[in-house]
């Protein structure tokens, strides 16, 4: 079975004071309330990273990730920020190929493999974000242009590498819009991403991977999203900015 997670991206929001309150404020809201089962992951902008993990040290279903990380392992790479320097502060997870990424700071799928590889060799496990344009969706592309992000990067991995990996599919058109993906759409396109591994790789491995949804998860749509068969949880951006609505998504899987 997939691993439950449920990952908020804080995105550039919040200063240190407001980081440490929204990260005091879901500590408490989870100390009533913790569903262990459920990974929860908090990926924080990179200057809070190490104040963010110490607060939740001790919390083993607490984990903090990066938003990002530099494509170079090392060097004369001004304003980057390298896998090992994250690994070096212990953290385990990081967001690679976020739609921003991907369309404001135009990282290609080969940059994005690149960054894959070098979390890896440093032992954090990369959630792949992946997704497509509202524009691929209506001309009936969006299954082709997943498939077409998966094979320039994350299967070009070996079965070893790839089963580190979680996937979130997030539709561009569903981010910060407040537009969720439907059910039937989201429910076609986890069976294809589910599908696709399964035939680059194997049937224990792709049933092993958590494959995330994120687009405008919200308290009130979370339930019936995490319901689909082929969905193990979310990847939240606006609403993880509030550390009750987050508690309340965190808590609508089952
Ligand atoms: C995101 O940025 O990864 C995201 C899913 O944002 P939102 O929940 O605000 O749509």
């Amino acid at each position: 079975m997939p691993k439950k997670i449920i990952a908020a991206n804080w995105k550039m929001n919040n200063d240190e004071y407001s980081s440490k309150k929204l990260t005091f404020d879901f500590l408490k809201h989870l100390s009533k309330s913790n569903n262990e089962n459920v990974l929860k992951i908090l990926a924080v902008p990179f200057p809070f990273l190490n104040t963010v993990s110490k607060m939740c040290d001790g919390v083993d279903s607490v984990k903090v990730a990066s938003q990002n990380c530099s494509s170079y392992d090392m060097g004369a790479y001004t304003g980057e920020v390298s896998a090992n320097m994250l690994s070096s502060i212990s953290i385990n997870f990081s967001l690679v190929g976020h739609s921003e990424r991907r369309e404001i700071f135009m990282e290609k799928d080969e940059d994005i493999l690149d960054k894959v590889r070098l979390l890896l060799e440093n032992k954090i496990s990369p959630i792949f974000c992946c997704g497509e344009s509202i524009n691929a969706r209506k001309k009936g592309m969006h299954l082709d242009h997943i498939e077409k992000q998966m094979r320039n990067s994350i299967f070009k991995l070996d079965a070893s590498e790839f089963k580190k990996l979680v996937i979130a599919y997030e539709p561009i058109w569903a981010i910060g819009t407040g537009e969720t993906a439907s059910i039937n759409d989201i429910d076609e396109m986890h069976n294809h991403i589910r599908n696709l591994i399964k035939s680059n790789y194997s049937s224990s491995l792709s049933n092993s991977i958590s494959l995330l949804y994120g687009g405008s998860v919200k308290p009130n749509n979370a339930k019936e999203i995490f319901d689909i068969k082929n969905v193990n949880g979310g990847l939240i951006g606006g609403a993880s900015l509030n550390a009750k609505d987050f508690i309340d998504i965190v808590n609508s899987i089952n």
